[in-house]
């Protein structure tokens, strides 16, 4: 019998269900908080961190893990929400650059993070997508936006990173200060966008349009960026 000219059925099939998960990936997924975009040439793998270097930031991140504004999406297990508080490590890395602690990549879903789960932004180059890491494990995806905010304002010490539906669609709603549609995390148009929201701000919070329930709260002291949160996650549910 003559083959038919028309496409296996179920080659086609998978032809298509492949091209649309490829687009999925690329275009339209909405939790991309584990792929770390940055550059990652320069890391360089230290001990853990001790106690008193990140105990300050663990605190308030227990709080927000347990609101679950820091957490992991099932099934996928990705992790999302990070910390960052600004420090000074010129004894380890010469720069003018902002230097900070931040939470590791893909610890979000762990109730409790110790010294290996902490890690330190040495120096970084916003244009070039590159972050000098030292510490036990790699910077949270996002660190990039965290140094754009240092960057943006010297009096911003603390930089959180959570994400709730609730809050972002109620932020939105009341057009809090936020970065457009079209910027996703991780990227230098991030960065510009959130510098500009900050330059003339040290204390406040940022709804991230292109981010889904991507939130940002920034202030020049722990206790007032994490209030800020918790303000919005009475105001609109967690
Ligand atoms: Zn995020």
């Amino acid at each position: 019998m003559e083959s038919t000219k028309f496409p296996n059925p179920t080659k086609l099939f998978i032809s298509i269900l492949t091209y649309r998960n490829f687009v999925r990936k690329v275009y339209m997924c909405p939790i991309d908080d584990g792929v770390i975009k940055y550059d990652r040439s320069q890391f360089e793998l230290s001990n853990a961190l001790m106690a008193d270097e990140f105990s300050e930031l663990e605190k308030w991140r227990d709080t927000l893990y347990k609101l679950k504004l820091i957490g992991e999406y099932l099934p996928e297990k990705i992790g999302y929400g990070n910390l960052s508080q600004r420090k000074e490590y010129l004894f380890l890395h010469k720069t003018e650059n902002p230097q900070f602690i931040i939470t590791g990549t893909q610890t979000g879903g762990l109730p409790t993070l110790f010294g290996d789960h902490y890690t330190r932004v040495l120096d970084f180059d916003l244009a070039k997508n590159l972050v000098k890491v030292k510490g036990p494990l790699e910077a949270s995806s996002e660190a990039l936006t965290h140094a754009a905010v240092y960057e943006g304002n010297t009096s911003i010490n603390v930089v959180f990173h959570i994400h709730s539906t609730a809050i972002w669609k109620g932020m939105i709603k009341e057009n809090y200060p936020a970065t457009a549609k079209e910027i996703p995390y991780g990227t230098l148009d991030m960065a510009q966008a959130v510098q500009n929201i900050v330059k003339n701000n040290d204390t406040g919070l940022i709804v991230m349009k292109g981010h889904d329930d991507g939130v940002i709260s920034f202030a020049p002291d722990m206790d007032t960026a994490g209030k800020l949160l918790l303000e919005v996650y009475d105001k609109f549910g967690g």
